[in-house]
């Protein structure tokens, strides 16, 4: 197998995990193997009507273009 073919690359659940926990903690986040900065973007947040706070947010590696989706716990507020 072979990392370029893959189109949908993904991160391995111990990259996956420390990828999150550093976004929550508000760190900026590098690509553990590229280690270039990771874009992050946040989805949904009300705009689907979900009628609570949650937030999924997506981080994306633009050199290696793996990507990290995963829900948000914060926003208990408005
Ligand atoms: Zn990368």
């Amino acid at each position: 197998m072979s990392d370029e073919s893959a189109s949908k690359a993904r991160y391995d659940l111990v990259e996956e995990r420390a990828i999150a926990s550093a976004h929550a903690r508000g760190e900026k986040v590098d690509c553990p193997r590229c280690h270039v900065p990771m874009t992050s973007r946040a989805l949904g947040g009300g705009s689907f009507g979900l009628g609570y706070a949650r937030r999924r947010e997506w981080l994306l590696c633009p050199q290696c273009r793996r990507s990290v989706l995963f829900d948000s716990a914060r926003g208990t507020r408005n």
